[in-house]
């Protein structure tokens, strides 16, 4: 499944929900921010696996050895040597 899982957590009570898209997400975040005045975070806990694939392609996430040198996303670096 490639649905997003979205936490929204309040910082200021124990309010705490699960949504799996981002529209829901933030309207029970601005729902919950408006009735009760509170600070309301969230957390994108899952993207498209394609999405993740592609930032560890790029090496974003800033773990060290997650770049992919055979990522499709570099090929681009290949061909730019023919001229
Ligand atoms: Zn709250």
């Amino acid at each position: 499944m490639a649905e997003t899982n979205v936490e929204v957590t309040c910082l200021d009570c124990a309010f705490q929900e699960s949504h799996a898209a981002l529209g829901r997400a933030r309207v029970a975040l601005a729902a919950h921010a408006s009735e009760t005045g509170h600070d309301v975070d969230w957390t994108i806990n899952r993207v498209a696996p394609g999405v993740e694939r592609a930032g560890s392609d790029a090496g974003v996430c800033g773990i060290d050895g997650c770049e992919n040198q055979d990522s499709p996303l570099l090929d681009w670096r290949k061909t730019a040597d023919e001229s």
